[in-house]
């Protein structure tokens, strides 16, 4: 029986977005399934009367490598956002990341000499392996205690004496007047947000939207010579290891009737006592002049099967699992797994792009 496609493409994220426009450049015919109502995974935005909202969490795009830079503004338009989020600690603001500027907020030091001073004369040893211990070890009790401690604690659902130090592996400390979140010398956000990205990669694509690949894998697998599926690993191979643990969110999005609420794209809400870990402003990421605004409150969740799955939990038996899956993957002749599902891994944007244009290399040539 002939296929009708080349290429079956589970899941529309960023990672098969790239794959479909590569391919497509060889001639490929590709069959797109999403599970949701809607293309792009958490790319996704929704024009709120003219604010392109994000609606699975905000998405700056930055990145070290100029072709991936050259690569994405061919695609689309960037502007010149900056990310520069503020931490806000009962009735003070705070800027981050930790910079000249913070010190400054928390202890007057002008110089770096006499920030360096003070950080030195906080920093502790660490007795007992954990996230609290180390991060004293790193910034000290100020720091840790208004900018960390409560963040830290609802992002995971623990507290930071319960969590592994890996968490942290390093905080970075700037002796410098700098907001600039990233240290990368690309950064933007597309104008008109992510969707035209997303719908410029896939044109000429089929797209059967609100469908599960997994509900009748072998009626679609039929449908085309090589499939890559970008949904979690571990629900594919229908949890014969158990379950790969993940953090979700929850937002609550609520549409104001002021032109700039926050006067930030983002504000971290570090105490404890506070449930939601970040409001998001969207327009402010577009420089937006709208007369009415849009904010999400973001609140850390319990991950059960079903709901998303957000941020991948690293522990080492986690990642015992994963490996398992990953050496039955490694099997397939079919089947190629790919995305921050597939690979059961954060990774930002760049980094995913960078895997999908080495992976549509390899897919590519299977049909040379
Ligand atoms: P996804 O976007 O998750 O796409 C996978 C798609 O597959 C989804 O649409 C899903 O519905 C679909 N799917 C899954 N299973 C099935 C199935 N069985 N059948 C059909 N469809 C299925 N990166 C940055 O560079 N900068 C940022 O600021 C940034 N912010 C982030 C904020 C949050 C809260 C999170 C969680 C991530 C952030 N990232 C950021 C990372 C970024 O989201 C990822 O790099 C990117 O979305 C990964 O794309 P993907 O295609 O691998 O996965």
């Amino acid at each position: 029986m002939l296929n009708r496609y080349d290429l079956l493409l589970v899941g529309s994220g960023l990672f098969n977005s790239i794959i479909a426009r590569e391919a497509k450049h060889k001639g490929l015919k590709c069959l797109v399934l999403e599970k949701r109502d809607n293309i792009g995974g958490n790319l996704y935005c929704e024009d709120v009367e003219g604010i392109h909202v994000h609606k699975y969490g905000p998405h700056i795009f930055h990145t070290k490598e100029k072709r991936i830079w050259d690569y994405v503004n061919n695609l689309t338009s960037f502007n010149h956002f900056i990310y520069t989020p503020l931490a806000r600690y009962k009735d003070k603001l705070y800027n981050l990341p930790f910079n000249m500027n913070t010190f400054y907020q928390l202890w007057g030091t002008i110089t770096p000499a006499e920030a360096m001073i003070k950080l030195k004369e906080q920093q502790i040893e660490m007795k007992n392996d954990n996230l609290e211990e180390k991060a004293l070890s790193l910034v000290g009790k100020d720091i840790y205690e208004t900018l960390i401690k409560g963040y830290t604690e609802k992002q995971w659902g623990k507290s930071a004496t319960e969590l592994p130090s890996f968490i942290i592996q390093r905080l970075p400390i700037r002796f410098r007047y700098d907001n600039n979140y990233f240290n990368d010398p690309y950064q933007g956000i597309p104008v008109g947000g992510y969707n035209p990205l997303i719908e410029q990669c896939f044109k000429g694509c089929d797209i059967q939207l609100s469908t599960d690949f997994l509900h009748d894998r072998d009626y679609f697998a039929k449908q085309a010579d090589k499939v890559v599926f970008t949904g979690m690993i571990d629900a594919y191979y229908e949890y014969i290891y158990g379950a790969l643990e993940y953090r979700s969110l929850r937002f609550e999005e609520e549409r104001l009737e002021t032109e700039n609420y926050q006067g930030n794209a983002a504000v971290n809400y570090t105490q404890r006592e506070i449930p939601y870990t970040r409001i998001i402003e969207h327009k402010l990421f577009e420089f937006g002049t709208q007369p009415h605004t849009v904010i999400t409150r973001e609140y850390p969740a319990v991950w059960e099967k079903g709901q998303e799955p957000f941020y991948p939990v690293n522990t080492a038996i986690n990642n015992k699992r994963y490996e398992q899956y990953r050496l039955l993957s490694e099997k397939e002749k079919k089947v190629i797994f790919g995305g921050r599902l597939g690979y059961y891994k954060y990774l930002d944007m760049d980094q995913i792009i960078a895997l999908a244009l080495d992976a549509s290399k390899e897919i590519i040539n299977c049909f040379n």
